[in-house]
């Protein structure tokens, strides 16, 4: 009978823990699917749609218990140039970044950013952005989400939600001008965006300069130990993301998926049916044993 009641409580173990994982998978589905929805026009100018999007990003910052770094957790800024394919704007658009933190024991900061906003619509064409960075978006509310349920935090947390990424890294940009936070405090900068498939693992970019190669080698050590990615790459630093002017400042590093499966890139199939989160749930886990190690 005992052995039995063992027998059973492995089993509801085993049931609980894959449960823990589908849920963790489940949400930031969930998130995708809103942000990649036809209500947020693509997520660019059009309608508003970046709006809309911030918004929903604030509701749920709030929801998760993340407090505002701003008054409404909103930062703005100001579009500098009129373009004419997409990402179309127009010189003076008004849009945000979404800022919001948990304060841990320590005033050293662990950030975390991702682009929220994408290239918005193409005359009637949506262009939905799930890969580029709804993916992002999402692992970094899910870090957000984890962040907020976990008891005693060494490091205080912030969460960066940034627009006119496509534009230029405008929002970023707008951000390392006029930042909202102490950059001396902060140990370690995370910027992810491309978060979909991974089925050939990750990249690290700016994961050779003497401030962050010694990050980037724990993550590959992690990784040796527990095989979480297929490999993890990395490379000199590149303005090809929103870490980029706020590398000038802090330690940053950027993270991408290689590989896929995702539905496209800069494209109308980069659609949340085509984004892949087979490897997520694995991805998360490094970080979050990463975070421990610090
Ligand atoms: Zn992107």
């Amino acid at each position: 009978m005992a052995r039995f009641a063992r027998i059973l409580t492995l089993v509801g173990l085993l049931l609980s823990l894959s449960t823990l994982h589908a849920q963790d998978s489940a949400y930031a589905r969930r998130i995708i699917r809103d942000l990649t929805s036809p209500e947020m026009y693509g997520r660019g100018m059009q309608n508003r749609g970046d709006s809309i999007a911030a918004n929903y990003l604030r509701t749920e910052l709030k929801r998760l218990g993340v407090r505002p770094l701003t008054k409404d957790y909103y930062q703005y800024f100001r579009f500098p140039n009129t373009t004419t394919r997409p990402p179309i704007v127009k010189a003076g658009y008004r849009s945000q970044n979404v800022c919001g933190y948990i304060p841990g024991e320590t005033d050293s900061m662990i950030v975390f950013t991702a682009h929220y906003e994408h290239l918005g619509m193409h005359g009637d064409t949506i262009f939905f952005g799930a890969h580029d960075n709804a993916s992002g978006t999402a692992a970094v509310l899910d870090l957000a989400r984890m962040t907020a349920q976990q008891e005693g935090r060494h490091y205080t947390y912030v969460f960066l939600f940034f627009g006119g990424e496509e534009s230029g890294l405008i929002g970023s940009g707008y951000f390392a001008d006029m930042p909202l936070i102490k950059m001396n405090k902060v140990k370690l900068l995370i910027n992810i965006d491309l978060f979909c498939g991974g089925d050939e693992g990750l990249m690290v970019v700016n994961a050779n300069a003497r401030e962050t190669a010694p990050y980037v080698d724990m993550l590959q050590r992690i990784n040796e130990e527990r095989g979480y990615a297929a490999k993890i790459g990395r490379r000199d630093n590149a303005a090809n993301s929103d870490h980029y002017y706020l590398s000038q400042l802090c330690p940053a590093i950027f993270i991408y998926t290689l590989g896929g499966p995702y539905g496209g890139y800069h494209s109308p199939t980069d659609t949340c049916e085509g984004c892949g989160l087979g490897n997520y749930t694995r991805f998360l886990t490094l970080i979050r044993t990463f975070l421990e190690r610090l």
